[in-house]
């Protein structure tokens, strides 16, 4: 089989051929046929976080690593102990596996599962941009109904991150919520949030580009925030301040702007979801008197995922357009991301 792996920092991925793994127990053996390029695979790439003031993580334990967690894929293979799945079905793989012994684990929280026990796919372990993936139980594979084969698999990453993001600001009906980024994640949350809740969205973002397709794809609003009086048009589209702000970018730079959005008023809620990294200067009492919330949000648990794939089966979530580009050119795919050339979704068909 196929693979393109990740074999230094940022340095191109490289081809790879390996015997197909054979599934034992209760794993099951998928062929890809389609994988999500995502932004946290340029991060896995280029071998670290940005912290702000020159700090850095490290974001990927092994090397090499075949990268891909958002995999659309049918079965081409079970172990002895599975009863309950067809060969040849089709389904999108939740990814987050943990190591199913610790506390987090065992609260259905496999998500929070520790980065050095964890097994995620296309992170820990082997993902997606391989043509074959071991998913260690077929409780991980779930139906994607009618949903685009290109698309399906961004569910499990983007679409499960967005799903999660948006349960946490719990948006009431009529509410506005500012999502900040006209990105793949944050075109999937506006999407979401249509489907499941009954609120007006406000898509910022710095590139026109990126907002014209938002506004496509429904976004009551777009504002530029390069332009000027940006985030007073904002506030005022909000009734005087932003409430609840949905952060997809997570730079220096997003949460500057967005946190400013709630004016003096108390209560706000901001959700952090993108890793584009750096750090953010809190004026302690400022935040105290004003009651706010800044709340993390990491991908989502399994529960989640149940919930998001019964939406999305149920065809209330207009699918978004994706495009697709051959698996050998996977190296050129994210470094095309990287550099805010590619509009939208982009998938890896193997
Ligand atoms: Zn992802
Ligand atoms: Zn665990």
């Amino acid at each position: 089989m196929k693979s393109y792996k990740v074999v230094g920092n940022g340095v191109p991925l490289e081809e790879c051929n390996s015997e197909i793994p054979q599934p034992q127990g209760k794993q099951v053996l998928i062929k890809t046929i389609a994988c999500g390029v995502c932004h946290t695979d340029i991060h896995i790439h280029d071998g670290y976080f940005d912290m702000g003031n020159g700090n850095q993580i490290p974001s990927r334990v092994t090397e090499p690593l075949t990268m891909g967690h958002e995999i659309y894929g049918e079965v081409a293979g079970v172990g002895e102990k599975v009863k309950d799945i067809e060969i040849g079905k089709k389904y999108v793989v939740y990814p987050w596996i943990g190591c199913g012994e610790c506390e987090q684990c065992k609260n259905d929280m496999e998500h929070y599962c520790g980065p050095f026990t964890s097994k995620n796919l296309g992170v820990s372990v082997d993902g997606g941009y391989g043509e074959y993936v071991l998913v260690d139980d077929s409780k991980y594979l779930f139906d994607a109904g009618d949903t685009p084969e290109e698309l399906a698999g961004s569910y499990a990453c983007r679409g499960l991150t967005a799903y999660s993001a948006l349960k946490k600001a719990n948006p009431t009906k009529g509410d506005t919520l500012v999502i900040i980024s006209a990105g793949g994640l944050g075109l999937l949350a506006l999407k979401i949030a249509q489907a499941a809740y009954d609120v007006k969205t406000i898509v910022v973002d710095i590139d026109d580009e990126k907002l014209k397709v938002a506004k496509q794809e429904g976004a009551t609003e777009i504002v530029n925030s390069t332009h000027e009086n940006a985030a007073s048009k904002i506030m005022e589209l909000c009734g005087g301040a932003a409430s609840k702000v949905l952060d997809f970018v997570g730079s220096e730079s997003s949460i500057n702007f967005g946190y400013n959005l709630f004016g003096i008023n108390k209560g706000g809620l901001y959700i952090l979801i993108g890793l584009l990294g750096g750090k953010f200067d809190l004026q302690l009492p400022l935040h105290t008197f004003t009651a706010r919330t800044i709340s993390g949000t990491y991908v989502g648990s399994m529960q989640e995922m149940k919930e998001l794939m019964n939406l999305v089966r149920s065809g209330k979530i207009e699918p978004v357009a994706v495009e697709t580009r051959p698996a050998s050119q996977a190296s050129v795919t994210l470094s095309d991301l990287k550099l805010g050339k590619i509009k939208g979704l982009v998938c890896l068909k193997h």
